[in-house]
């Protein structure tokens, strides 16, 4: 008999994880293990905004796959997905086919404009490395262009940031540390250069009680980020956003949407059913319907049953999602049942800058200031280990003891 071919799609905390669980779990002779990643890296995505603001190097936010996987256990293709056909169990990619037993899909998300007129073409994403590094790069040049006198436009030196979810909030955290350096290196006067974060809603991180919410607009607006809360961006010029009922243009050099974020593009072109970007799983991760095919990370709603409402989507909920599928595809290997997916919440903690945070931890722990900043270091760290192994913590870790 064939051996059964487990294929998974993307090299995330989803992806990366399920395949290193499925090579600790399963001998070469029980399965074949093939992983397909656009990139031959692995990147951190909730580290994107300091690669963005340039608070650190990009390289410290990716390491290769074939460090932490071995290739001679898993066949790995560099690739874009383009498709998956599941009527005849197989994947699309640019460059040619793979036929699977059993699919992860796990490619994550790319950013979500709402079809926001000019969004598309003229403001900058928070998607992948590439998009981030552009970004560090923009915002650098448009400074030397104003020191070098060739810019005149005061405008050229504000970053403006539509969104004030997770993304929004860290990368204007990121920005009060780098906008006074990129100052100092281009001998601009500080309070030239502006930073400013709109937000549709009234608060900006919803997900945290108001005194954390509190604590953190302070904190960043002490370190000049101006705040524009309540106010929606209706579309996106080359000058700026259009912002408010008003329709105010607010001008920047650079400008950043942060407003959402959706499940990869090929879930539609699968046709799959997608609800707000991503499909809604089973209990056990399965797409509805099939018995083969697992989603998870950025590509899918998991239901938790507790609440009803889909779990907040974030790289440790992907991290565990990719760690139970490993586990459910060797009880269908073997016939025994699988088992529903249930998410073990260690918190959350959202960092505003290299010294500064605001967090929930172990159920109701609330962090603020340093000790967050502390926390979401080791929290990276930990992602690291779980996800990559230790080589991987120990290239690329935050946390330095010496
Ligand atoms: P998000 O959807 O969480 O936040 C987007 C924000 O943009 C919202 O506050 C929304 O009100 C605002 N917005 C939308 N349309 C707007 C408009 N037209 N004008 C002005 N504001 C508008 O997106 P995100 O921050 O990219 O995060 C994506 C997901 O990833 C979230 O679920 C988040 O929790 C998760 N995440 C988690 C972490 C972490 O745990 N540390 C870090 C990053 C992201």
């Amino acid at each position: 008999m064939n051996k059964p071919k487990i294929v998974v799609l993307g090299a995330g905390y989803a992806g990366l994880t399920a395949t290193r669980k499925l090579a600790q779990k399963l001998s070469p002779e029980e399965a074949e293990i093939v992983l397909i990643n656009r990139h031959n890296y692995h990147y951190e995505a909730t580290w994107l905004h300091e690669v963005a603001a340039g608070t650190i190097n990009h390289n410290q936010a990716r390491y290769m796959i074939s460090d932490v996987v071995n290739p001679k256990r898993v066949r790995l293709i560099y690739d874009t997905v383009v498709e998956v056909k599941t009527e005849d169990q197989r994947v699309v990619l640019e460059n040619s086919e793979v036929e699977y037993d059993y699919l992860v899909f796990a490619l994550g998300f790319v950013t979500n404009t709402f079809g926001i007129k000019g969004m598309e073409d003229n403001a900058f994403f928070i998607q992948d490395i590439d998009s981030a590094r552009v970004i560090r790069e923009h915002i650098e040049y448009k400074f030397a262009q104003y020191s070098s006198g060739e810019s005149t436009d005061d405008s050229d030196l504000t970053v403006l940031v539509g969104g004030g979810g997770f993304t929004g909030i860290e990368f204007v955290g990121e920005l009060a540390e780098k906008i006074p350096e990129l100052c100092k290196k281009y001998d601009i006067p500080r309070n030239k250069a502006r930073i400013i974060n709109v937000e549709a809603a009234p608060s900006i991180l919803p997900v945290f009680e108001e005194d954390l919410v509190a604590y953190a607009k302070k904190s960043l607006e002490d370190r000049g980020v101006e705040f524009r809360i309540g106010a929606a961006i209706s579309e996106c010029t080359e000058e700026g956003f259009i912002v408010g009922e008003d329709n105010e243009l607010i001008k920047a050099g650079t400008s950043v949407w942060t407003g959402g974020v959706m499940g990869s593009p090929v879930l539609e072109k699968s046709g799959f059913e997608v609800f707000r970007g991503k499909v809604n799983v089973d209990a056990d991760l399965r797409l509805p319907g099939s018995e083969n095919v697992f989603i998870i990370g950025d590509c899918s709603w998991t239901m938790d049953k507790e609440t009803g409402k889909p779990y907040p989507p974030t790289g440790q909920l992907a991290t565990q999602e990719g760690a139970h599928v490993a586990e459910n595809i060797k009880n269908a290997l073997y016939g025994l049942p699988l088992t529903d997916f249930v998410f073990d919440d260690k918190g959350t903690v959202a960092s505003l800058g290299i010294s500064d945070g605001i967090g929930n931890i172990f159920n109701g722990v609330k962090l603020q200031g340093k000790p967050a900043a502390a926390m979401k270091k080791v929290v990276d760290d930990r992602t690291l280990l779980v996800v990559g192994g230790p080589k991987a913590l120990l290239k690329k870790g935050k946390y330095r003891p010496f």
